[in-house]
């Protein structure tokens, strides 16, 4: 009887797919079970005769030149996202049997290549590709019962000794649980952007180290994001160096919104602004502290510099453009006749220096942490990746835990020459620190600081 109507739904899913319909699972893949978080799958052809069943043979080698997916929930304004750097596992699926194949990490463009898999029966048979969102070395995207999401796809392999797949519309997702499909795509978003966020900064810092040989060798140590429908429900996003749960273990958690609206620029700020405080903490345990607001002044300056790197990291990464339009905003900011950031502890007072020292050709200030030491002419993009790399190194190697440590260790270590220290001098007082690096005001405005 469950043979029949497996039959039945095969017929049926080859029917829709004839006319291009599906690549959504339905019911056709019930019969093996799987605790995946989603489910999709395909047909390769529908040509029912092999020609090798005619000459005798029984199995065949299938090569795997390529397979690549990309997940969306469907919606229209979805932008779908490939799986790069995954762990995956292979299965030959026959009948009610697995059996495994191989598995790896996908390559940094999502894609399985160059496989060969021998004994593949003619006819009946699929393959499982199961994939989790996230690989040992980078962490994973996990729900709140510490397992990765998993997505599985069943491929159903006809007579065709290729396979040479790709999809850029995939669902994964529960049979009447639409909202599976939602979740699933976010987390594939977040899994996507962190993924991207880490090759981008270990490209910058590499481009560092190749330059300058007494740069540190940035290691990443892997890390967790927790993300599920309605958990941390519209609260902050965090990194906890206890975990979100006291375990023990240093996570980061991405909290659900009730707005349902996860633009791209913030699920990329987010997660490397988290991700940023787990690299202080990791690399030299930056100590943590809370804050009011970005133009808050914090007391502890140490509270000021990890929430300016976060947003300076995130910001670089997610949203360069606005960071970029906001050039002036320390000099600029007016509250009610109240300038809340120049020379203030504050999160975005920390953040703009960084940013003027990363920047190449503004119009407050000429510094550029890096064009002494360019000996090629470069682009203006290129050195402010080398800007970026090099700024990120000595975050890491000063183990500073205030800005004013951090600007000395700069200035000990880049700023040499009489020309180079007036610029530098320059981005000091266009954003209201004293000479040695200290902000100059108290909250309270106006009013110089005491020591
Ligand atoms: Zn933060």
């Amino acid at each position: 009887m469950k043979k029949r109507i497996f039959v039945l739904l095969l017929t049926l899913f080859a029917f829709s797919s004839v006319f291009g319909l599906i690549t959504q699972a339905k019911n056709a893949d019930k019969m093996l079970m799987t605790d995946a978080n989603g489910e999709a799958s395909n047909s390769l052809d529908r040509k029912v005769v092999s020609t090798e069943t005619k000459k005798g043979k029984k199995s065949r080698t299938i090569e795997l030149q390529r397979f690549y997916l990309e997940v969306t929930d469907g919606s229209a304004a979805a932008t779908p996202v490939p799986l790069p750097n995954c762990d995956y596992t292979i299965h030959l699926a026959k009948g009610d049997r697995e059996t495994f194949l191989d598995n790896g990490v996908t390559n940094d463009k999502g894609e399985i290549t160059g496989l060969a898999f021998k004994d593949i029966p003619l006819t009946g048979a699929s393959l499982k590709i199961r994939y989790s969102l996230g690989n040992e070395q980078r962490g994973y995207v996990q729900k709140y019962d510490k397992k990765p999401y998993s997505f599985v796809f069943t491929l159903r392999l006809g007579n065709e000794n290729t396979i040479n797949y790709s999809d850029d519309q995939v669902q994964f997702g529960k049979e009447k649980a639409e909202e599976t499909f939602f979740y699933n795509f976010q987390a594939a978003r977040i899994n996507y952007y962190f993924d991207q966020g880490l090759g981008w900064h270990s490209e910058a810092v590499k481009k560092v180290n190749q330059l300058f040989p007494d740069t540190t060798e940035f290691e990443v140590k892997p890390i967790n994001i927790n993300f599920e429908k309605g958990q941390y429900l519209d609260e902050s996003n965090a990194f906890s160096r206890n975990g979100h749960d006291g375990s023990g273990v240093p996570d980061i958690v991405v909290g659900d919104r009730s707005d349902k609206i996860f633009d791209t620029n913030y699920l990329m700020h987010n997660v490397m602004h988290e991700w940023t405080h787990w690299t202080m903490y990791e690399a030299f345990e930056m100590p943590s502290g809370d804050y009011d607001s970005h133009y808050g002044t914090n007391d502890d300056p140490q509270i000021s510099y990890k929430e300016g790197w976060a947003l300076f990291v995130g910001d670089v990464f997610a949203d360069i453009d606005s960071l970029k339009a906001d050039d002036m905003l320390v000099q600029k900011d007016n509250e009610k006749g109240v300038n809340r950031l120049y020379g203030k502890s504050t999160n975005l007072t920390v953040q703009h220096v960084l940013y003027d020292l990363y920047d190449a050709g503004s119009n407050d200030e000429a510094f550029s942490i890096s064009e002494r030491f360019l000996d090629d002419a470069l682009s203006e993009d290129e050195v402010k990746q080398l800007n970026f790399g090099l700024l990120s190194a000595a975050m890491i190697e000063s183990r500073a835990t205030t800005l004013q440590e951090f600007l000395t260790y700069l200035e000990d270590k880049y700023v040499i020459t009489r020309s180079d220290k007036e610029k530098f001098a320059q981005v000091l007082k266009i954003n209201g620190l004293s000479r040695n690096g200290k902000f100059s005001l108290n909250s309270d405005e106006g009013s110089p600081k005491g020591e």
